[in-house]
């Protein structure tokens, strides 16, 4: 029986990624009646790659009786000096899933029935306490809450706060992944069992740690080895770095196997000119390195009536804080908490979820700001 004793409480949700799952996920468990639209057709594989493993998503995981979710650890950290020193290992557990294994997680706890994969929101409007959301096939449905899980660039955003815009960081993250058999062997002993940074001498960092493997596999030889380096890009240079190999310009990111040969190539050449040797040869033993641009977005408020924006569509935070998905995760269980003591009146309910989302995506934020101007800073004053 639902918890919203009048009627079926429908549910529409715009996009099936990380945050949009964790809302249909527990607002199912509550007893309301969820549809995920996501845009794109088929399954969605190679979107991202690491992900630090965080309390907030195990959490929503294991008390939706969801997942298990598969993960790798580390026994601690290292940091690398660009000039070859290779530090001393701290001790530092941590463990380390990626954005695939977060995802099968998630949509194995949503029935097919409830997921529309091809499915695009072209737009929203409300009446009362009804929202209706018109289809790109041009069918209309109508619901009691629509939940906007759009992402970054998230349409619906733009339409209810069009003075927002996603402001560029001035670095770029490249990330890349190898799978464990493809390391070369002097690599492997080398970043085994540890979570490897290394500043780069132009400013920026690498990071480096390994993941389960594409199928989610975590034995040893099944694994991957994931990176990322965040390179300082000039806002006129950033149009050329997003031009993919067939000389289509991207928004915010160059998706895998799309970056042009001699982009991969400056990236191999700066490499060895700016890192440690150990982390230089791990990016020219990725065959497909990607890049997404760092993006901030801030906003004034996330409740319009009733639709309520969620995830990466309210706001976006550094990814140094590792905290995307977590905030994702801690909205849905905030918004199922808040809707389950509030009861009938969704109102209250929406409201009491509006003001932990600001005070949450305001702390993230500005805990990611002062992360990532850190070794702005630093590159500054090199
Ligand atoms: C370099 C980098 C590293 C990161 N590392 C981490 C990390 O270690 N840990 C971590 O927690 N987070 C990390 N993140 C952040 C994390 O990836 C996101 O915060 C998280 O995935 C939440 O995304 P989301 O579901 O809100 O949006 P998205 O994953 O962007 O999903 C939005 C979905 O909406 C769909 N969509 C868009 N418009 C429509 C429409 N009109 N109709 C239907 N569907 C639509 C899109 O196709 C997409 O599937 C990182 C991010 C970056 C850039």
């Amino acid at each position: 029986m639902s918890w919203h004793a009048d009627h079926d409480f429908a549910v529409t949700i715009s996009g099936g990624s990380v945050a949009g799952l964790c809302n249909a996920i527990v607002l199912r468990k509550l007893g309301a009646t969820v549809t995920v639209h996501e845009r794109l057709p088929g399954q969605m594989i190679a979107r991202g790659a690491g992900i630090v493993v965080q309390n907030e998503l195990i959490r929503l995981l294991q008390e939706n009786g969801a997942g298990p979710l598969p993960f790798t650890t580390c026994r601690g950290r290292r940091y690398l000096d660009p000039d070859g020193g290779d530090g001393v290992p701290q001790d530092m557990p941590q463990e380390f899933t990626s954005w695939e294994a977060i995802h099968a997680a998630l949509r194995a706890a949503v029935p097919d029935e409830c997921y529309r994969p091809g499915s695009e929101v072209v737009s929203v409007s409300q009446t009362g306490s009804k929202v209706w959301v018109t289809l790109r096939d041009e069918s209309t449905v109508e619901s009691d809450l629509f939940i906007a899980a759009d992402g970054s660039g998230s349409p619906i955003r733009r339409k209810m706060l069009p003075e927002i815009e996603a402001r560029y960081a001035g670095y770029v993250a490249w990330r890349g992944t190898v799978a464990e058999s493809s390391v070369p062997s002097d690599l492997l002993p080398f970043f085994d069992d540890l979570f490897t940074f290394s500043e780069a001498r132009s400013g920026g960092h690498m990071l480096a740690y390994f993941i389960p493997g594409s199928d989610g596999a975590v034995a040893a030889g099944s694994r991957r080895l994931n990176w990322v380096w965040y390179v300082h890009v000039r806002p006129a240079d950033l149009a050329d770095v997003l031009t993919d190999k067939n000389g289509v310009r991207h928004r915010s990111s160059l998706p895998r196997g799309t970056a042009p040969e001699r982009t991969a190539a400056r990236l191999r050449e700066r490499a060895h000119r700016e890192i440690h040797p150990k982390m230089a040869a791990l990016v020219s033993a990725t065959p497909d390195p990607f890049l997404q641009s760092i993006l901030d977005v801030t906003v004034p408020k996330t409740l319009f009536g009733r639709i309520l924006l969620t995830g990466d569509a309210a706001f976006v935070v550094r990814p140094h804080t590792a905290g995307g998905t977590a905030k994702a995760a801690y909205e849905a269980s905030t918004l199922a908490r808040a809707l389950k003591s509030a009861r009938a009146n969704v109102d209250v309910a929406l409201q009491s979820t509006e003001r932990q989302q600001l005070e949450y995506g305001n702390a993230l934020y500005d805990y990611g700001l002062a992360l990532g101007n850190r070794w702005s800073r630093d590159r500054t004053t090199d």
